[in-house]
């Protein structure tokens, strides 16, 4: 039986997977590093500095488990900490009013990062090509850019 063959070792690395996910905590591009990515904290740019491009219609569901994990897993622990904190002294009426407040705007906060973190992780698994590193569809016929020929990173949401 033979194995399937393995990317290159390097494109799965540690280290550069910290490096993409350590861009997108700074809302950088995570392929160049370039930024800003933000046109306001609920939209993308369209394309990066390098003019990268990845999104198709669907392609930012993913960022919304990273949005719940994120959002919701950082007051989970935050309540936790403070619960410990104050301990056994505990205000009951925080928890039940205050906590129900800050998980409902818990993943507007972190609304940007999950998708940038989303496109680190998409970047990790399938790293960007020559080919999408394109110039400007305007110069192509229609349907021949590297987007259309493929689901791709930044997003149109
Ligand atoms: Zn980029």
């Amino acid at each position: 039986m033979q194995r399937p063959k393995r990317t290159d070792p390097v494109e799965l690395s540690p280290r550069r997977a910290l490096r993409l996910y350590a861009r997108a905590a700074r809302l950088r591009c995570p392929h160049c590093g370039g930024g800003p990515l933000l046109e306001s904290w609920f939209r993308l740019r369209p394309r990066c500095p390098l003019r990268t491009e990845r999104g198709e219609a669907d392609f930012f569901l993913g960022s919304m488990m990273f949005n719940l994990i994120l959002a919701e897993g950082a007051l989970a622990l935050a309540i936790v900490v403070w619960l410990v904190a104050v301990w056994p002294a505990v205000p009951w009426a925080f928890p039940e009013r205050g906590a129900v407040l800050l998980m409902a705007a818990a993943p507007f906060v972190f609304f940007p990062f999950s998708k940038t973190i989303w496109l680190a992780s998409d970047e990790l698994i399938r790293p960007v090509s020559a080919a999408e590193l394109a110039p400007s569809p305007a110069s192509e016929p229609a349907g021949t850019s590297p987007a259309a020929r493929r689901p791709s990173a930044h997003a149109r949401r």
